[in-house]
């Protein structure tokens, strides 16, 4: 099974995706995370992307396309995968449907999660001098609410069409959220 989670910076996706995919016993793919280890690094990548993500702009698809082919077509994945951070573009969005259209695969589940912005910001305020990260400044995370509604809110109506997305309530507590999405997805 596959699901994607989508939602604005700050609106639980890495929360919800950790424990959804413990639950379903299936690898969670974050694209942030897999740059963030890539920056840390020093990676040729890493170091592209770097300047990108400072900014809270998004990494080119010049150099993600090839980074979530990678990470979609890995055997640990063959069976399902939790989507977390992307696709985040209209050419990431084909891409993910050729890559799982090919093994016969589909984006089996989409959950939205829905959090107001001032409670986005609140929580990306918040947690900005616990998590040290370096795209957390105010001017960032402006940015990163911006370019996800530039970028990314589009996908919405692009898969509201295929029947699979389901609208979350991302304002309850973890364990609420949690258990609404168990009910969606049916375990
Ligand atoms: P958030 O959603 O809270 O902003 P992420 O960890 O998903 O955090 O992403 C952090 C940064 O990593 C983004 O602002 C962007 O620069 C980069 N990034 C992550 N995933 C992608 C992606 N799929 N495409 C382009 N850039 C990405």
């Amino acid at each position: 099974m596959f699901v994607l989670i989508l939602g604005a910076p700050g609106s639980g996706k890495g929360t919800q995706g950790k424990i959804l995919a413990e639950r379903l016993q299936l690898p969670k793919i974050t694209t942030g995370d897999i740059l963030r280890a890539a920056v840390k690094d020093g990676t040729p990548l890493g170091q592209e992307a770097k300047k990108y993500m400072d900014q809270g702009q998004l990494v080119p698809d010049t150099l993600i396309l090839e980074l979530i082919k990678a990470e979609v077509s890995k055997p640990e994945a063959k069976n399902g995968a939790v989507f977390d951070g992307f696709p985040r573009t209209a050419a990431q969005a084909e891409l993910v449907d050729r890559v799982l259209g090919a093994e016969g695969n589909r984006l089996n589940h989409i959950l939205l999660l829905d959090v107001p912005e001032e409670e986005l910001v609140r929580r990306l305020m918040s947690r900005a001098p616990v998590e040290g990260r370096s795209d957390d400044t105010p001017e960032a995370i402006k940015t990163r609410l911006a370019v996800y509604q530039r970028d990314t809110a589009p996908l919405v109506a692009h898969y509201a069409q295929r029947g699979v997305m389901h609208h979350v309530p991302g304002t309850g507590t973890i364990d609420q959220i949690a258990e609404d999405i168990r009910r969606i997805i049916g375990r």
